[in-house]
């Protein structure tokens, strides 16, 4: 029998850890899959939708994740929420889902934090766009800190019109002053190579009980070092990453994994970037 395919599509795509930690999630599930990535510009991406129809599934990162909708049959209820798709289920009908958000609340749960109270979301683009949604969905009291203004206020009357029902409000990170139970990095700020830098002061990241930071390179940014020295609980963004794939396989074969064996696949992935930059 042909090897069942799947591919992580994008552009640039040469950095992507997505094949290393797939292939793993399938040998553990014990399900047959090959995985590769596959460079599709803008361009391109029309006249290679046989090709992708072809494949059993397949994961879509920067810049297709709005543009590959009109290519679907059907969105679940969250890919629809935020108009974005990073999954594809092809089959009878092509279904796209977005596993960000979910990978994001796995994270957080394995690591012993939990989401609700006083939380305050650092920075505005695309990642925290799926923290301050999920804040929202989960009644949290939320702040999102941002250089801009702005575009903060932007996301806050985004947020608010389609949820309903918010409790949400912007601010400078330089008057960033309050208690909060959870604080979440959503900018490049201690990413590799400025590994030296974090996002708010110590001061500031004193009054946090719980500390998520999406960046995975370095494992442990400054932010979290701190964070755990301060004796808060500090997630790392390498989790997030490899809990939402594990979201795929649960989409794509229905697979289940141990907690032991995702932590073990979190470090490896860790080591497996050190190596690869
Ligand atoms: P993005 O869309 O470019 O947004 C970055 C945000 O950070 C923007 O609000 C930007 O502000 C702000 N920012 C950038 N440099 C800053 C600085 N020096 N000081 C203060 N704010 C600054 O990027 P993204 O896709 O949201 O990604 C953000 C981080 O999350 C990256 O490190 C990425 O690797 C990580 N990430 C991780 C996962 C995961 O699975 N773990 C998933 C997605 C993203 P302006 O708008 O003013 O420029």
């Amino acid at each position: 029998m042909p090897k069942r395919k799947f591919a992580v599509i994008g552009h640039p795509i040469g950095h992507t850890m997505s094949p290393f930690i797939h292939e793993r999630l399938f040998e553990l599930a014990k399900e047959e899959g090959e995985y590769i990535k596959v460079d599709i510009s803008p361009e391109e991406l029309k006249l290679r939708m046989n090709e992708l129809n072809e494949l059993c599934g397949y994961n879509i990162t920067i810049p297709h994740k709005q543009a590959i909708i009109p290519f679907l049959d059907k969105l679940d209820k969250k890919a629809e929420l935020y108009g974005s798709v990073n999954t594809v289920k092809n089959g009878a009908v092509k279904e796209g889902f977005t596993t960000d958000p979910d990978g994001f609340l796995k994270a957080l749960e394995t690591g012993g934090i939990n989401f609700g109270g006083n939380v305050v979301i650092i920075g505005c683009g695309g990642a925290a766009r799926t923290f301050v949604y999920e804040a929202a969905l989960a009644k949290c009291n939320i702040t999102i800190a941002a250089r801009s203004r702005d575009k903060a206020d932007i996301l806050v009357s985004e947020v608010s019109k389609k949820i309903g029902d918010t409790n949400i409000r912007s601010c400078h990170i330089s008057e960033l002053n309050g208690e909060y139970d959870l604080l979440v990095n959503a900018t490049p700020v201690g990413m590799y190579p400025n590994i030296d830098s974090m996002p708010v002061s110590e001061k500031a990241l004193s009054k946090c009980k719980n500390v998520f930071d999406a960046i995975y390179n370095p494992l442990e940014t400054v932010l979290i070092q701190r964070a755990k020295a301060n004796g808060s609980t500090a997630v790392g963004g390498m989790s997030m990453l490899v809990w939402q794939a594990v979201v795929a396989h649960e989409i794509w074969d229905n697979s289940q994994y141990s907690v032991d064996d995702i932590n073990q696949l979190i470090e490896d992935s860790a080591k497996e970037l050190k190596r690869k930059f």
